[in-house]
């Protein structure tokens, strides 16, 4: 078979996975301008550093012999298997960014003869791309569950960032996810080791993620969320992305329902609360069974329990509390401290000029000692 037409089977395999090409609330970006026979492999990707580029997203393999009881290459199923040599798809990608069709790849695959074998078959692939034809674009490869430590150094050389799928958020969910996978041993430890290699490599190593499925084993918010906060705090990782369930026939959970896509907005949500606004996980509002409300979002439901009866004086509060308020984001509270610095804001008209969602905040706030006049909104702020 020639090597467009594998793509044309792997690539669609890859694009279920979140990764760059997922926006700030996991929506996945349209495809960009493209070759129609390549539609289906390209997407648009926002990099770490905010650039936009068309990437490329494609699986090695669809053969594999794990059984995650969810997916839809899992060993035993029925279905067409294709492989790609590492020089095959090397050259292909590469044609491609010289073309200009494409800036960016992410590199995954089904695992075929252990974990190892299959993490050697993508560095192999990686190092043809970069040393044999010096492709200089933007590279995310995935790690394999059961990798080699050298072999996770290897790809942390190569690539600008590494992922690794832990699933689920602890060894019980895991085993009723993805029998064959373990969850401590070999997955938690290889993101142990991606943290501790950009320790010792220093700025400029690789950023890492990791993604869950959700919604398959019927795992609460609070445990993902939990296991991602620990993530974000103890392994610097990058980004936690949340795939939302959808059975698949022929697999053993094709009978379950799938997950609404609010959750999934819900969880971004709250990881970016986790990760940049100072939350921690215990003051999230979650519901009796361990779930976020999906009709507001986190920050929105926080404020309400807290903030409705304790308005926050804008004009003396701390970085922290100002993160806390509805409608302010990071670049909000900067320009809210810059500018109190000058003047003491007054008014809704003060606030919208500094780029803050007034009608969100108004609720929450005091303008020097007063509450300033709000607009009814039919609005319930989801
Ligand atoms: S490891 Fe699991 S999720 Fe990945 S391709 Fe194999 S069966 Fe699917």
């Amino acid at each position: 078979m020639e090597a467009l037409h594998k793509l044309q089977i792997l690539g669609p395999a890859a694009r279920d996975e979140p990764a760059e090409d997922v926006d700030l609330l996991g929506q996945p970006a349209a495809p960009p301008r493209a070759p129609l026979e390549l539609r289906h492999c390209l997407s648009h990707a926002t990099l770490p550093n905010g650039r936009r580029i068309p990437m490329l997203k494609t699986l090695l393999s669809s053969a594999c012999e794990m059984d995650c009881r969810y997916c839809a290459f899992r060993a035993g199923r029925d279905g067409r298997r294709v492989t790609f040599s590492p020089d095959e798809l090397a050259r292909l990608s590469d044609t491609f960014y010289r073309q200009g069709i494409i800036q960016g790849i992410f590199l995954s695959s089904g695992v075929a003869n252990g974990g190892v074998q299959t993490q050697d078959r993508i560095i192999a692939t990686a190092e043809l791309l970069r040393r044999v034809y010096h492709y200089r674009g933007y590279l995310h490869l995935k790690i394999m569950p059961g990798a080699e430590r050298d072999q996770i150094a290897a790809a942390m050389r190569l690539a600008d960032r590494v992922s690794l799928n832990l699933e689920a958020p602890n060894a019980g969910r895991l085993a009723a996810l993805a029998p064959r996978k373990q969850f401590s041993d070999a997955l938690f430890q290889r993101l142990r080791w991606i943290h501790e290699l950009q320790q010792a490599q220093g700025r400029g190593s690789p950023s890492a993620t990791t993604q869950f499925v959700v919604g398959a084993v019927d795992e609460p918010d609070v445990e993902l969320l939990s296991t991602t906060m620990h993530l974000h705090r103890e392994l610097g990782l990058a980004r936690a992305y949340f795939s939302r369930f959808s059975p698949v026939p022929q697999t053993p959970l094709e009978a379950h329902a799938p997950t609404l896509p609010q959750r999934e907005t819900r969880l971004y949500q709250a990881s970016f609360l986790l990760r940049d606004y100072g939350f921690d996980v215990e003051e999230l509002p979650f519901d009796g069974a361990g779930n976020l409300p999906l009709d507001a979002d986190p920050k929105l439901a926080w404020a309400r329990q807290h903030l409705i009866h304790n308005p926050v004086e804008l004009n003396t509060a701390d970085r922290e509390m100002l993160l806390r308020i509805p409608g302010i984001g990071i670049q909000g509270v900067e320009r809210i401290l810059r500018a109190r610095r000058q003047a003491t804001l007054r008014d809704a008209r003060a606030l919208r000029q500094l780029g803050v969602a007034a009608t969100r905040a108004l609720p929450y706030i005091l303008l020097d000692g007063r509450a300033a006049p709000q607009q009814l909104t039919f609005w319930p702020g989801a």
